[in-house]
């Protein structure tokens, strides 16, 4: 099979006849091989039952449907696990991406050779409070990952080598920043092609003005598993030591300066009296913590990866 497209959904009953007709449009006149896995993500609104209808008349849709909204992530993730086309595309449901845009996807896989093609909506038609946030989360994404040439990393519209949606897994909130983790997973040939963005046609977002909060929260893990994923050790514990041997030596400095005190017959005060003991004090248990921190987090990173637990109402 030529091409898998996967969509995840959340209440898009209005847009997935016109959606499921243009896919199946644009393949007939490109002759792929091809199916569409709609995720019905938990939608309230009939979506599955439009999935099941559409698909008496479009054999080539196949559906899932989550027994609650489990979020974009897992429902990507389990288009992945299932797509069995050669080249893996991923698209909204809304109509903001256009299927037009599937062949030349394929052509970046397929004949350029990309492990992963990122959309760009170079043109944008959204308001100033949504793009200013976003260019600052996409330029704080580049330099932490260092995946410098692409622009917009939670575009919607991708096209993947089958073998990369195989070995990766988007969990929690992280479907914003897969190509940061097709590279971890090892898939370095990584592209941006410029698409179309269109207006929502029906429904409205599912993401509110908490995705910069989320999308903040997901940056900082990606910085840090990034960084210290397998060796969270390296950061804690290091810490921890410092914090540790900060207070040991001004330990050892109260307690050198009582001692020649004494031995000198001049008058000395309690350590408790002295500031530093509590400094000292605080380093210490700081530095235990912050070292137990690390350790815990270390057998963490060494227990298998946690995955999504959704469970699969129904599939057609
Ligand atoms: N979506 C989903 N589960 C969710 C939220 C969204 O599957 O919990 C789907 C949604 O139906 C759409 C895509 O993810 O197909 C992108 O969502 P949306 O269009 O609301 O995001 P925006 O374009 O505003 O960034
Ligand atoms: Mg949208």
């Amino acid at each position: 099979m030529d091409i898998s497209v996967v969509v995840p959904l959340y209440d898009e009953v209005e847009s997935l006849p016109e959606l499921t007709s243009w896919i199946s449009r644009v393949m007939d006149e490109n002759r792929y091989s091809y199916e569409i896995i709609l995720v019905d993500d938990g939608s309230k609104d009939g979506s599955w039952d439009m999935i099941v209808k559409l698909k008496q008349s479009n054999p080539f849709i196949k559906g899932f449907k989550f027994r609650r909204n489990y979020g974009k992530s897992a429902a990507l993730n389990i288009g992945f696990e299932a797509a069995q086309g050669n080249v893996v595309i991923t698209m909204d449901a809304d109509l903001q991406d256009s299927p037009d845009e599937i062949p030349v996807l394929y052509r970046r896989i397929t004949e350029d050779k990309y492990d992963l093609v990122s959309g760009w909506k170079a043109k944008r038609y959204d308001p100033i409070t949504k793009t200013v946030p976003t260019k600052l989360f996409n330029a704080a994404t580049r330099s932490m990952s260092g995946i410098h040439n692409l622009h917009d990393f939670n575009c919607g519209l991708k096209a993947y080598r089958n073998t990369v949606v195989k070995n990766i897994e988007v969990y929690g909130e992280m479907h914003r920043y897969i190509p940061v983790i097709a590279k971890w997973a090892g898939f370095t040939k990584i592209g941006e092609q410029v698409v179309e963005h269109r207006a929502r046609k029906y429904g409205k977002t599912k993401f509110g003005w908490t995705r910069f909060i989320n999308g903040f929260l997901d940056l900082l893990s990606i910085f840090f598993v990034g960084k210290f994923g397998k060796r969270p050790m390296h950061f804690f514990g290091a810490m921890g030591t410092l914090s540790f041997f900060a207070g040991i030596v001004i330990t050892i400095w109260m307690l050198s300066e009582k001692l020649y005190l004494i031995a000198h017959k001049l008058p000395y005060r309690d350590v408790t009296d002295n500031p530093l003991f509590y400094i000292a004090l605080v380093a210490i248990l700081l530095g235990s913590q912050l070292f137990l921190t690390g350790f815990v987090a270390e057998l963490v990173a060494r227990s298998a990866p946690e995955r999504n637990r959704y469970q699969i109402e129904e599939n057609i």
